[in-house]
């Protein structure tokens, strides 16, 4: 196999076989990556051109009853401050997120039952009914097939879930008491519902092999997401996973990029995980394909106590800075900023 011509391929179809997509992991090398690099570039400046779409987030909860066995907010960590913030306080960072020029915010938190359907619809409803043209995505985890119809009837346009590994042995390990088919279902139920979804995973969990993330790729390809969460994983000085390695900016960057190949119009952070491990993190990202950031809204008081990771970026700053911030840090890299709504292009509003 030649690399370049597999690429080349890669890039005329959209679409490879799964020995192509480990032939590529195992022999990328410097010239080879950055001609990956320019066709997932030439990708996104074909579908979505040179700009890069903006998404407030809102942290709202740290409360949550899972055990993710890499994440910070696990229920058994002792040592997390938890906190939630009311429903004003939640309409208070959309307030001030639609100032900033926000049209999309981003509601993410634990799994936390204190938020129940009835809770979550007051708040979207809320929060539609004084800004309708603004886009509300939810990532709160997994729920009833009833309870992801409520919140999109009250008014939710889509529904961030990782699949967080396309391997089911590696979920599991991860993931105690959880079920990998269940996270599945999760996704096709927010997909029959209407949702614009998103699926996505980490890179560098322990253990993981390029075979898992040739796993992940053929999942996505499958599922055909509207967009894709892809961040290294960091460990948290709380888990049994401290002492372990972190994901690298070098393979995040790639899978951003064969991502990219694989589905020309996916929506495609440049997470905060990735700005998190490298000060240009997310300018890499942004080269590699991604065409999505998601500036923090939530107060500044809560931003250190949702902490997934060690070593997370701008809790100190507040939401104005963070929007000025990011839009420099795009400008330089020699991309756009958009603040619509940024829907996939092959949505069509309901
Ligand atoms: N409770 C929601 C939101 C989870 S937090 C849900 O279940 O979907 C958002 C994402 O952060 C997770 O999907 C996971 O991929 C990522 N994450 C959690 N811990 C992490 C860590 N230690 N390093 C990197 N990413 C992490």
């Amino acid at each position: 196999m030649d690399i370049f011509k597999t690429i080349d391929k890669l890039y005329e179809n959209n679409s490879c076989e799964r020995e192509e997509l480990i032939y590529i992991l195992d022999n990328l090398d410097i010239e080879s990556k950055r001609y990956l690099l320019e066709k997932a570039h030439k990708t996104r400046m074909k579908t979505y051109g040179n700009t890069v779409y903006m998404r407030g987030l809102i942290e709202f909860t740290n409360y949550c009853k899972r055990n993710c066995v890499y994440c910070g907010i696990r229920a058994e960590n002792k040592n997390a401050d938890r906190y939630r913030l009311t429903i004003d306080e939640i309409l208070e960072c959309a307030d001030l997120g639609d100032k900033l020029g926000y049209k999309t915010y981003v509601l993410q938190g634990g799994e936390d039952p204190y938020f129940t359907d009835e809770v979550m619809v007051e708040i979207i409803s809320k929060i539609k009914k004084k800004y309708p043209e603004n886009a509300i995505t939810l990532s709160i985890g997994e729920r009833s097939y009833e309870s992801y119809e409520k919140m999109f009837k009250a008014g939710a346009d889509r529904y961030l879930l990782r699949h967080e590994t396309a391997t089911k042995k590696l979920y599991e390990k991860f993931h105690p008491n959880a079920s990998f088919e269940n996270r599945r279902k999760c996704l096709n139920d927010l997909k029959k519902i209407g949702y614009q979804i998103g699926a996505g995973f980490m890179v560098g969990l322990p253990g993981q092999t390029n075979e898992d993330l040739v796993n992940d790729l053929m999942y996505l390809k499958e599922l055909e997401p509207h967009m894709c969460g892809i961040g290294p994983f960091i460990p948290h000085k709380d888990t049994e996973l401290k002492d372990e390695q972190a994901g690298t900016v070098e393979n995040t960057t790639t899978m951003l990029a064969l991502v990219r190949l694989l589905l020309p119009n996916v929506l495609l952070p440049s997470t905060t995980a990735l700005g998190s491990i490298d000060p240009l993190g997310r300018e890499k990202g942004i080269r590699a394909g991604a065409n999505v950031v998601m500036p923090n809204l939530s107060p500044t008081t809560v931003r250190e106590k949702y902490s997934l990771y060690d070593g997370k970026i701008c809790t100190g700053d507040e939401a104005a800075e963070c929007r000025k911030c990011i839009e420099n840090r795009i400008n330089r890299t020699g991309f756009k900023v958009e603040v619509g709504r940024g829907d996939n292009i092959n949505w069509t509003r309901r």
